[in-house]
């Protein structure tokens, strides 16, 4: 770099400091979705009444998603059947594998059906979602040694064959076991966004049902997540899980960089298939911009330059990105 060239990637600020300002093109991909601290996954289990009743609305009304673990062979999911299977999933909520009925087998063959026939029925109440794709998973708990007869490497191998994912314990992340109050669970969203890690709250019952959270509680927690929605990207499990797994294996590529247009590659070492969220890119761009367009194949959208950058989502792949000055 000579001499000019370098001053003029020099910024001034305040009369105190002096930082190289990124060259244009430079790109990283961010640690979560439109450059948020952490992901936040709030997790429903057992497919309850008070799920359909007193935590849908709630979330709805704030714009937020969740991830329900279901069991479609039990008499909750039974009670609010049409919910589960279509007012649930086309509002865009994650179903998630919990089992088909909760209870375990009393043979390998038993556990192998109960896990794949709750999939069976969130691929069928999904119509518009790609298949095969990746379920996230948990194993029902409170289950005796002899109610689940599967060895750990055949589950794993059952689970990769499946597309299943296993969510993160419960323990340390159970309300009303972990966290009483919606302070304690504010307490760790912070500390989330701190850690710049992805984390969950697990819920059974909400204002009824067992393991109840309170419903003043669980509203303490939503009105705080939405306090911090510039900080924290409120998600379901396996886009975080897609983001993270993508994000660790992605580079980016700049194929041209003039001074109205900036075009890159960015690729990712994952199966496209099953992998298929967008990431979030920050690209420098040239002084002289104030706004840019941003295309990838058939998706356009006209983005703000803030402090030298643009802010925007891409799929890994094939397909170039191009930012034009506008
Ligand atoms: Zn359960």
């Amino acid at each position: 770099m000579n001499f000019f060239k370098c001053v003029s990637s020099l910024v001034f600020i305040s009369g105190t400091m002096l930082f190289a300002a990124d060259e244009p093109g430079t790109t990283s991909v961010a640690k979560w979705k439109d450059d948020k601290a952490c992901a936040f996954i709030l997790m429903f289990d057992d497919s309850l009444n008070s799920h359909v009743k007193n935590v849908l609305p709630e979330l709805q009304k704030r714009g937020f998603t969740g991830s329900f673990y279901t069991t479609p062979g039990g008499s909750q999911y039974n009670s609010n059947r049409q919910s589960w299977e279509t007012k649930i999933p086309e509002a865009g909520f994650e179903l998630a594998n919990h089992t088909f009925t909760h209870k375990g087998g009393t043979s390998k063959a038993e556990v192998v059906e109960e896990i794949t026939s709750s999939n069976e029925v969130i691929h069928k109440n999904t119509p518009n979602l790609p298949w095969p794709r990746l379920v996230s998973f948990c194993k029902p708990g409170g289950l005796k040694k002899e109610k689940w007869p599967i060895a750990k490497d055949e589950l794993n191998t059952l689970l990769e064959q499946n597309n299943l994912i296993i969510r993160p314990s419960f323990s340390g992340r159970g309300a009303q076991i972990a966290f009483k109050t919606g302070d304690q669970m504010l307490a760790h969203v912070d500390k989330a966004v701190n850690n710049g890690s992805m984390e969950c709250i697990i819920f059974h019952g909400v204002g009824g049902e067992w393991i109840s959270c309170p419903v003043n509680e669980f509203i303490t927690l939503l009105d705080g997540l939405k306090e911090r929605q510039d900080k924290v990207w409120v998600t379901q499990h396996m886009a975080a899980y897609k983001y993270a797994t993508e994000r660790d294996a992605a580079s980016t590529k700049v194929v041209k960089n003039s001074s109205n247009q900036i075009a890159l590659q960015l690729t990712s070492n994952v199966d496209p298939k099953l992998y298929d969220q967008s990431l979030t890119l920050k690209t420098a761009v040239p002084s002289t911009w104030k706004k840019g367009i941003v295309k990838q194949g058939d998706n356009v959208t006209e983005v703000d330059v803030q402090n030298g950058h643009v802010l925007y989502d891409a799929l890994p792949g094939d397909e170039i990105i191009t930012i034009t000055m506008k």
